[in-house]
């Protein structure tokens, strides 16, 4: 089932997001840390004429990971070309990407923690001296060819940084953290995105759109496009605060973002485990949902929030969930 609050892609945003992301650091909103940095490397790489290092984003997803991978490369000038790591599977995948490029290329590899670990030794030489070891033929006739590389830029995004290996980690220079949005900084987004789409929206709309979108972009995006859906239909096509909230609990998703599931999981702890803990399998069976996508997609906005508490016997509710819920937070 496609959650509307997932901060994962579905079918219908990919073509949607196309046309919303910002080209340049300027456009883009918020993490401004991290564009900081990025504009120093940037701009020291240019003056000295020389290829950005290896950039790593790391972070949930839906926070902007791919558009800063693009931003990265029209900022440096270059192309940019994508693949994912579940994408390559041999060793001569990667070679045919790698030597495609052009000098100074950005090479974007999402999900870059899926990489096979066969691949992931390919990659070592690449990054670190330009060029590639492939072995070319089977069995005694079997040898070793050393190719050179263009010089490009590796840029690998991933949920979890934690997964990466050691080596792979230790090659990137420039290792960036993406966090999640504030309030104010996803009204913006929302107020962006409503003029590409030539929708009007008021302020007091954009910021319960804002409010209810779990600190990501991508969330904030999807629920305007739905609300704007409802505002057609049911009005004259501009929202207001009233009709984004109504169009909001049609959706069931509630002030803090959280849908009919996060409900299931938060009350399942409360009810069946008193509040916990619980592990992280008993609780993806209680709600159906795969244990690494909990763990990478929805717990980690009900950690920043402060709703679940993670220790080493599993998942606590804490009494900010009972307060969301206005039940009782028990005396032991
Ligand atoms: P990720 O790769 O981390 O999953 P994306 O880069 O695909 O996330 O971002 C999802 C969508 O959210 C993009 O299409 C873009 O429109 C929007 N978005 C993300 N970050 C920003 C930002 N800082 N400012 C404006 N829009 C953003």
């Amino acid at each position: 089932e496609d959650r509307i609050i997932s901060g994962e892609a579905d079918i219908q945003d990919s073509s949607f997001e196309l046309s919303l992301r910002p080209q340049s650091l300027k456009q883009y909103i918020g993490q401004d840390k991290v564009k900081e940095n990025l504009e120093i490397f940037i701009q020291a790489a240019k003056l000295r004429q020389e290829t950005l290092d290896h950039v790593l984003l790391y972070g949930p997803p839906g926070l902007g990971k791919t558009t800063l991978a693009t931003i990265i490369a029209n900022e440096m000038g270059v192309n940019i070309r994508t693949t994912a790591g579940p994408a390559i599977e041999r060793p001569g995948d990667l070679a045919a990407i790698l030597t495609a490029l052009e000098p100074g290329d950005v090479l974007f590899i999402d999900e870059i923690h899926r990489l096979p670990r066969s691949i992931e030794e390919v990659l070592y030489p690449a990054m670190e001296d330009f060029c590639l070891d492939i072995v070319i033929g089977k069995g005694p006739g079997a040898r070793s060819v050393r190719l050179d590389l263009p010089p490009f830029t590796l840029v690998g995004a991933t949920t979890r940084a934690g997964s990466l290996s050691a080596p792979l980690r230790d090659r990137f220079g420039v290792m960036s953290r993406l966090e999640y949005y504030n309030k104010e900084q996803l009204k913006e987004i929302v107020i962006r995105t409503s003029d590409v789409l030539e929708t009007e929206v008021d302020e007091l709309a954009a910021s319960e759109i804002a409010t209810r979108s779990r600190g990501t972009p991508r969330i904030a995006n999807r629920l305007l496009r739905r609300v704007r859906d409802y505002a057609q239909v049911r009005a004259d096509g501009s929202v207001d605060y009233q009709l984004a909230a109504e169009a909001l609990e049609m959706l069931q998703v509630d002030r803090l973002g959280l849908d009919h599931i996060d409900h299931k999981l938060l009350k399942g702890i409360i009810e069946k485990f008193r509040g916990g803990p619980v592990g992280l399998e008993t609780i993806a069976a209680t709600i159906g949902e795969e244990s690494h996508t909990i763990e990478d997609v929805y717990e980690p906005y009900l950690l920043q929030i402060g709703f679940l508490q993670r220790t080493p016997r599993g998942r606590i509710a804490t009494p900010l969930v009972y307060n969301h819920f206005q039940l009782e937070v028990p005396s032991d």
